[in-house]
């Protein structure tokens, strides 16, 4: 899923292309459009650093470091409002990654014993060690070839 924070068409320099920042459980992404081209930057979630706010008198520039060596992105222009929530975002898909492995929470399920999030195709909990039920993979893979028992005999 992807999240679009796109800057103030009212900011400097947005008027007519404002900067979007996405973000989804794998990268960030600032967008540039122009008349001819889209310049599109990305970090990967794994290699955001830090996220910093700076709120003007209007608006506000997020930017977003990377420990990859590359060049920070840069969003200005946005709300206030926007500019927390990018932060939040960002920082809450790299909790979700530090913790799990992992920051598409589709491939996480929560562990019966423990409640931990751990991954779908797990079979023992990295938490607390316990055996995970496995029918939901195992129905998944049933579904998807419904005559394997037949092709045996
Ligand atoms: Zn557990």
């Amino acid at each position: 899923m992807n999240h679009q924070f796109r800057a103030s068409r009212a900011s400097p320099g947005n008027l007519l292309f404002p900067t979007v920042i996405e973000v989804n459980d794998r990268h960030v992404t600032r967008i540039k459009p122009s008349w001819i081209t889209r310049v599109e930057e990305s970090v990967s979630i794994r290699q955001v650093s830090s996220v910093t706010i700076t709120r003007g008198m209007l608006w506000a520039d997020v930017t977003i470091h990377s420990s990859g060596g590359t060049a920070p992105l840069l969003g200005s222009g946005h709300t206030n409002a926007d500019a927390e929530r990018l932060k939040d975002l960002i920082e809450e898909y790299q909790a979700t990654l530090l913790q799990t492995g992992t920051a598409d929470v589709r491939m996480l399920r929560a562990c019966p014993r423990c409640a931990e999030l751990v991954k779908v195709a797990a079979r023992v909990c990295r938490f607390c060690q316990c055996e995970l039920p496995i029918e939901l993979t195992e129905e998944a893979d049933a579904s998807e070839e419904p005559g394997r028992d037949w092709s045996w005999r």
